[in-house]
């Protein structure tokens, strides 16, 4: 893979990326997020699991505003999240976000696929936005493939364009919401591999997965969270060979 410098202030700076206090939201009767206070350090690597329904997925869109919350607070580098217009935009690819589907334009080429918010939302010229777009492309094994079309690619690689895409705006932190669970499974690897590596350089990464291997090995920690709870939160080798809530105890005896 080629290097290509994507977060180096995140591996250089200290601190406090992602800050959640007293986090609710409801979804009319339904209290989807409950008090969720969670805090992630720049360059580390959280993995969130949890039963169906427990609120993952709300959780993501809440910090990149896809969702908005009823109390508590959100910040990212200390700012609290803004509310709309530019301010949205330039979040939003402060937040890199790679979902289960993968939301890639079908009608444009690969490569205007990782051009377009650089030049629209970061205001790169659009030869440098193309380099950037080519190494990146490059990095996550799909440089071949930059004059296609989305479905001209298996899903792997389209999930490692919708990386290569969110990586282009220079994300302070990426959110992947079960980035391989729509794969056939001979495409999760490739996947994983490139977001290991992604781990590695130091990206500050928050990974809703049930992939347990990938937990293991790239997982700074753990967050376990039920029923819009955050339950437990542990190193993965503490959670895995010891878990200490019941529903974290029963949650993994169904999947390992
Ligand atoms: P998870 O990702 O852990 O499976 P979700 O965050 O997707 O959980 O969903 C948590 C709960 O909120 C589920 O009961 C789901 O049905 C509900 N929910 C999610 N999105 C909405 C929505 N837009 N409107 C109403 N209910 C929703
Ligand atoms: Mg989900």
């Amino acid at each position: 893979m080629t290097e290509v410098s994507v977060a180096k202030e995140e591996v250089a700076a200290t601190g406090d990326l992602v800050v959640l206090k007293s986090v609710n939201k409801h979804f009319g009767a339904l209290h989807v997020l409950q008090d969720i206070d969670l805090t992630i350090a720049r360059g580390e690597v959280v993995v969130v699991i949890g039963p169906s329904g427990s609120g993952k997925s709300t959780l993501c869109r809440t910090i990149n505003r896809l969702e908005t919350i009823d109390s508590g607070s959100i910040t990212i580098d200390g700012k609290p999240l803004p509310h709309e217009g530019k301010e949205l935009a330039r979040l939003r690819a402060d937040v890199g976000m790679v979902f289960q589907s993968f939301n890639l334009f079908a009608h444009k080429t690969v490569l205007e696929n990782v051009t377009l918010g650089q030049v629209k939302v970061r205001k790169k010229d659009k030869k440098a936005a193309e380099e950037r777009a080519r190494a990146l492309l490059d990095r996550v094994g799909v440089g071949a493939q930059a004059e296609k079309y989305p479905a001209q690619l298996s899903g792997g690689q389209q999930q490692r364009v919708a990386i290569a895409r969110a990586l282009a705006m220079e994300p302070k932190v990426m959110l992947f919401d079960e980035p391989t669970s729509a794969l056939d499974p001979e495409m999760i690897n490739e996947v994983l591999e490139v977001m290991q590596q992604l781990a590695r350089d130091g990206m500050t990464m928050i990974v809703v997965t049930h992939e347990m291997g990938f937990a293991r090995s790239a997982a700074n920690r753990v967050v376990f969270m039920a029923d819009g709870r955050v339950v437990e939160q542990a190193s993965p080798d503490q959670f895995f060979s010891n878990p200490r809530s019941d529903r974290a105890k029963d949650f993994l005896s169904k999947i390992l």
